[in-house]
């Protein structure tokens, strides 16, 4: 990740909030577009994001649901790590 990087993965979580501007949701947008590690970020967030969501609608997700949601997208980004080397 570049040293700009750590910036715009907070900004991921405004964005999934819905809480960025037209602005920087396109300077987001390009920047994801050219790097790869954010991007990879990004879709993590969505997916726990969608995960906690349909999981549990009106409350905060238990810290033991949260653990196994994160514990399955490790998984999937070690599967997807093999894809990519294999
Ligand atoms: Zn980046």
């Amino acid at each position: 990740m570049g040293a700009e990087c750590g910036d715009y993965v907070s900004r991921i979580y405004e964005l999934l909030d819905g809480e960025l501007d037209d602005t920087g949701r396109a300077k987001l947008q390009a920047h994801l577009d050219e790097c790869p590690p954010c991007l990879d970020e990004y879709e993590l967030d969505r997916i726990l994001k969608t995960l906690v969501q349909r999981s549990c609608a009106c409350e905060h997700a238990p810290d033991t649901l949260r653990l196994q949601i994160l514990q399955r997208i490790t998984t999937v980004r070690v599967t997807q790590v093999h894809i990519q080397e294999g």
